[in-house]
């Protein structure tokens, strides 16, 4: 039934240092990369301990300190960012396999939003880093007063598992985008895109050491990276309680941090919707990927008034998904990640029960699978907003239903969150909308539509979804430090001391 490998898919996973990977030559924990779909090892990776950490940042320093990459002019980079632009596109099927591979996300799903958003994040970063000019102030006549913008420096960057090339691709491009150099440590559960994509990175012209890879467990290999006294910022994308340890690690030797962290987002319906629509857009919104994506709308608040229609046709549809092998091209669900969190998921089915939801649909495995870390399409109706089916993020394919009487009760329960990620709205009318966009506390709301990024506005959450974001001027600010420099326009009389 799947797709067979059309790919050399390497087995073994280590760093690349310097533009080279660093083989087996050094010792070192190894771990099975573990195929969701079939629970089979068809991987092994090489944890980076400290000294290998080490040694990757150092050679990020070195690229820092005396190479070519924060020297070079801005239309040489943005050269080479076009080149990481067609690059990444022409390994585009390879990619999208291998994110498939080890994710579970299914492929044509990745087809829409993988490698083309990483090839995006590299040529629209390198228009960025074109245009980026200074500040001249020049109110004091007797001055002249410029503010530049420098590289700061070597930066920690970490990724999540449940979108490696999109998500990756953003932390290193915005980065070394403005002349630093970086080490990138992804998720220890799906390497394997992203040692081709740091290959394919120094095959499209980028000089060694700009950007490093280091793989390994989160408190192994992260908090060596994250601690290292060489790394002068850290960009992290992940879930919020490791962000808290990531900014308490960091805020020892006051690094910054930029954090792009969970969600559990309100997705009103509100009875103004196009039912069609709202339908399609909700479905996607947490069925998508799995349901393993931060902007999931994953909390669906529906109007009293429609919500019986709209949920039964919510169920039915979803009753439909397709549930199979990733890498079939007419899979809509696949497997889950990893066994731990699977049954994290599966958990929270017992405890909707336990909390006294209504289960509409699912909340076990598919009993047509014998292997594979799957998890049938979920959708509970919780009896009100404080259950932990509403406040957690379940990073599933798990739909959470509440109803709501108007729009004010709607935009109080949409408030009512740790998170503040992103938010989603159903309406034509303009009056709720316009109210709604005002009052829903999150970084990005969407008007009937589902997950639109634009990567020109800022890309962030407020409360526990993050601290920063990203896009052309929150990565500009993030990753670049503001130097003043006044110069006098002629002498000028001093006091003289000592004389
Ligand atoms: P995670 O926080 O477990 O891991 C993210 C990365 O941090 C991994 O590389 C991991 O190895 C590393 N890590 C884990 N513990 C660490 C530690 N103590 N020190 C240093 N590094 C450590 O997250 P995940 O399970 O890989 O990803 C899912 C989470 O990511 C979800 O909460 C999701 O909402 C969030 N996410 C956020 C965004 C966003 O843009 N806001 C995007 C995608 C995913």
């Amino acid at each position: 039934m799947s797709a067979q490998a059309e790919f050399d898919v390497r087995e073994h996973v280590t760093s690349i240092i310097d533009g080279e990977p660093t083989g087996a030559r050094r010792p070192g924990l190894d771990f099975p990369i573990i195929n969701p779909a079939s629970e089979e090892p068809n991987g092994v990776l090489r944890e980076a301990d400290a000294a290998e950490v080490d040694a990757a940042v150092r050679s990020a320093r070195q690229a820092f300190e005396t190479g070519p990459w924060p020297r070079m002019g801005a239309d040489q980079r943005k050269a080479i960012f076009r080149s990481m632009h067609d690059a990444l596109h022409s390994h585009r099927e390879e990619l999208e396999y291998l994110d498939s591979l080890d994710t579970g996300v299914p492929i044509t799903q990745v087809r829409a939003m993988h490698v083309e958003r990483a090839a995006y994040n590299f040529e629209f970063f390198g228009e960025v880093l074109s245009q980026d000019s200074g500040e001249v102030y020049t109110q004091n006549p007797n001055f002249l007063t410029y503010a530049t913008r420098e590289p700061a420096g070597v930066g920690a960057m970490m990724a999540p598992w449940n979108a490696p090339i999109p998500l990756a691709s953003m932390r290193v491009a915005t980065c070394i985008a403005f002349g630093n150099t970086c080490v990138l440590k992804p998720s220890e559960y799906t390497p394997r895109s992203m040692q081709r994509m740091v290959e394919i990175f120094h095959e499209a012209g980028l000089p060694p050491g700009v950007v490093n890879l280091v793989n390994g467990r989160g408190p192994v290999t992260g908090t060596a990276l994250v601690a290292h006294p060489e790394v002068d910022m850290v960009g992290f994308t992940g879930g919020s309680e490791t962000g808290k340890i990531i900014m308490s690690e960091a805020g020892k030797s006051l690094k910054p941090v930029l954090l792009e962290l969970g969600g559990k987002s309100a997705n009103i319906i509100h009875e103004s919707a196009n039912m069609d629509r709202a339908l399609d857009g909700a479905l996607l919104g947490i069925f998508s990927s799995n349901g393993q994506q931060c902007l999931a709308g994953s909390r669906i608040l529906v109007q009293r008034s429609i919500a019986r229609e709209f949920i039964e046709r919510f169920v039915e549809r979803a009753r439909k998904l397709r549930i199979g092998d990733p890498l079939n091209a007419a899979t809509e669900i696949g497997p889950l990640c990893y066994e731990n969190h699977m049954k994290r998921v599966l958990g929270y089915a017992d405890l909707a029960r336990e909390e006294g939801a209504k289960v509409l649909l699912g909340g076990g495995r598919p009993a047509e699978f014998e292997r594979g870390w799957f998890v049938e399409p979920t959708a509970v109706l919780a009896k009100d907003n404080s259950a932990r089916v509403c406040q957690e993020e379940i990073f599933g394919p798990f739909a959470t239903f509440l109803e709501f009487h108007d729009l004010d009760e709607a935009l109080m329960i949409a408030n009512e969150s740790q998170f503040g990620l992103v938010a989603y709205l159903w309406s034509q009318d303009l009056n709720v909308a316009m109210r709604a966009t005002r009052e829903l506390r999150a970084g990005t709301v969407w008007v009937n539509t589902p997950m639109f990024r634009e990567l020109r506005a800022p890309f962030g959450g407020c409360k526990q979804s993050g601290i920063g974001r990203d896009g052309a001027r929150g990565s500009l600010e993030f990753f670049t430090e503001p130097k003043t420099v006044s110069i006098p326009l002629a002498d000028f009389p001093m006091l003289k001391m000592g004389s």
